[in-house]
């Protein structure tokens, strides 16, 4: 399989990993949002969420909780993002699940989403749907 980020871990291309257990590693991005910008990449392919093993996605939010007090320490963050990209259209670039720690400064410039107000009945249509679907 053409994966990068398996790769990675197979040790073929080489990179400087902050932290590694049983389950995940993390490295630095390469193009990194904010200096000390990581992501966390389990070890096991998986493509994204929806398909990874629950023990990956356990290993993944304790090594989140391990890191991201670490790295918001040394870059003297005032928060940080946790972002999941899943699927091309949402961003998603590397087909294997992992997760992006990303320090924030108040005065980084950056913005959230744009929200829009849903339109009369919509939200009802949607959240009728989304119970549907999740009890077939
Ligand atoms: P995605 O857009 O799939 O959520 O994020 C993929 C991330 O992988 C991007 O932020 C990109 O900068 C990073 N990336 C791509 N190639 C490499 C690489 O060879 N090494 C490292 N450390 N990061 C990479
Ligand atoms: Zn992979």
């Amino acid at each position: 399989m053409d994966c990068l980020f398996c790769k990675i871990i197979a040790k073929q291309i080489p990179v400087d990993l902050i932290y590694e257990n049983e389950k995940v590693v993390a490295f630095l991005d390469i193009n990194p949002v904010n200096p000390g910008h990581l992501l966390v990449v389990p070890k096991v392919h998986s493509e994204n969420i929806a398909v990874a093993a629950d023990d990956d996605l356990i290993a993944l939010t304790l090594a989140v909780k391990k890191l991201a007090p670490a790295v918001c320490a040394v870059t003297a963050c005032d928060g940080w993002n946790l972002e999941v990209n899943n699927g091309n259209a949402a961003g998603q670039a590397i087909d294997h699940t992992h997760w992006h720690i990303v320090p924030r400064r108040k005065d980084d410039g950056f913005k959230h989403w744009p929200g829009h107000p849903y339109a009369a009945g919509e939200a009802a249509k949607i959240i009728a749907l989304i119970r549907e679907n999740l009890m077939s």
